[in-house]
């Protein structure tokens, strides 16, 4: 028997949580996404999430990096703003006004050296006094720290998203002994701390708070590659600057990356498929929707 709370991204759920364009449309109405992280070496994270947030249909992305990657990201997506650490090589403070984005998607190739736990501490002890905050995602790094870090978990802004991978899943809520448990403990995780959990993997499960378990039916196995993960984030983060609630922007965002990257195994061998041709394929995957 299958419980209640179970249920499937299939195409005509997917296309009843689609928001059509309408003529009126300026930058502002599609929202503005802060995507921060990055380190010496793993600044390609940040471009891919930015790129991906643009190509997904966010207005603006700012990208925040540390110095380093100021003229790499300039360079690699002009269409971003870029602002930085201030170190060379780590994110050290995020300090900012996060008043002005609608989303913030945090962690993917950041590291977790020691001053940036402390960066992610003052954020988000920063979020909880602010009455206007933009949506969070957690993602990678932020999500290992927060797992060296448990009694920060009760800090986190209701109905956050967190995108763990089964290694950065176990280091967060602990080992299970197959996959009936790892969906039941994920469940009463998030329950507990009322976060949104996107289990990734081949059948990516979004796991809400209320108890119910989205699974989703696109994607492939080509999409196991260095940076698919930083992909999601970054669209995921443009949905939720483009105002689609935390639970919608996560089902719709690995549905579209999904079938992104379905789209570009009918032109590119699975075996061949990069990050960048699932972003290059986003287009595609909106095509089969709007
Ligand atoms: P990450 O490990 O953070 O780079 O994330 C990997 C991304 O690729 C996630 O979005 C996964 O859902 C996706 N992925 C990995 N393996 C598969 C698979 N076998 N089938 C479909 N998607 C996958
Ligand atoms: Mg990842």
């Amino acid at each position: 028997e299958i419980p209640t709370n179970r249920l499937y991204s299939t195409s005509v759920a997917i296309k009843k949580i689609v928001k059509p364009l309408t003529k009126f449309s300026h930058k502002g109405t599609f929202g503005h996404a802060l995507i921060a992280g990055g380190s010496y070496g793993s600044i390609g994270a940040i471009v891919l999430a930015s790129r991906a947030a643009f190509k997904t249909g966010c207005g603006l992305v700012t990208s925040y990096v540390p110095r380093c990657g100021y003229q790499i990201v300039q360079t690699a997506l002009p269409e971003a703003l870029v602002k930085t650490d201030p170190a060379e090589q780590l994110i050290t403070t995020y300090s900012m006004d996060t008043a002005a984005y609608k989303a913030l998607a945090i962690g993917m190739g950041m590291g977790t050296a020691e001053a940036s736990q402390q960066a992610l501490y003052q954020l988000l002890s920063d979020l909880q006094e602010k009455e206007q905050a933009p949506k969070l995602l957690l993602d990678a790094d932020a999500l290992n720290i927060l797992s060296l870090h448990q009694s920060w978990l009760s800090m986190l802004p209701k109905c956050s998203i967190l995108t763990p991978h089964p290694k950065e899943l176990q280091r967060l809520i602990g080992s299970w002994e197959n996959d009936f448990e790892k969906l039941e403990k994920t469940s009463e995780w998030a329950n507990r701390y009322q976060q949104i959990v996107v289990i990734k993997g081949a059948n990516t499960a979004i796991v809400l708070p209320n108890g119910e378990i989205h699974f989703n039916s696109t994607g492939n196995p080509g999409m196991a590659t260095a940076g698919a993960g930083d992909v999601l984030s970054g669209v995921i983060a443009s949905l939720l600057a483009q105002d689609y609630s935390a639970a919608d922007a996560a089902i719709l965002g690995v549905y579209l990356h999904g079938l992104a990257g379905d789209c570009a195994a009918n032109n590119i061998h699975q075996k061949s498929i990069t990050a960048t041709d699932i972003i290059e394929h986003l287009t595609d995957a909106w095509q089969h929707l709007l």
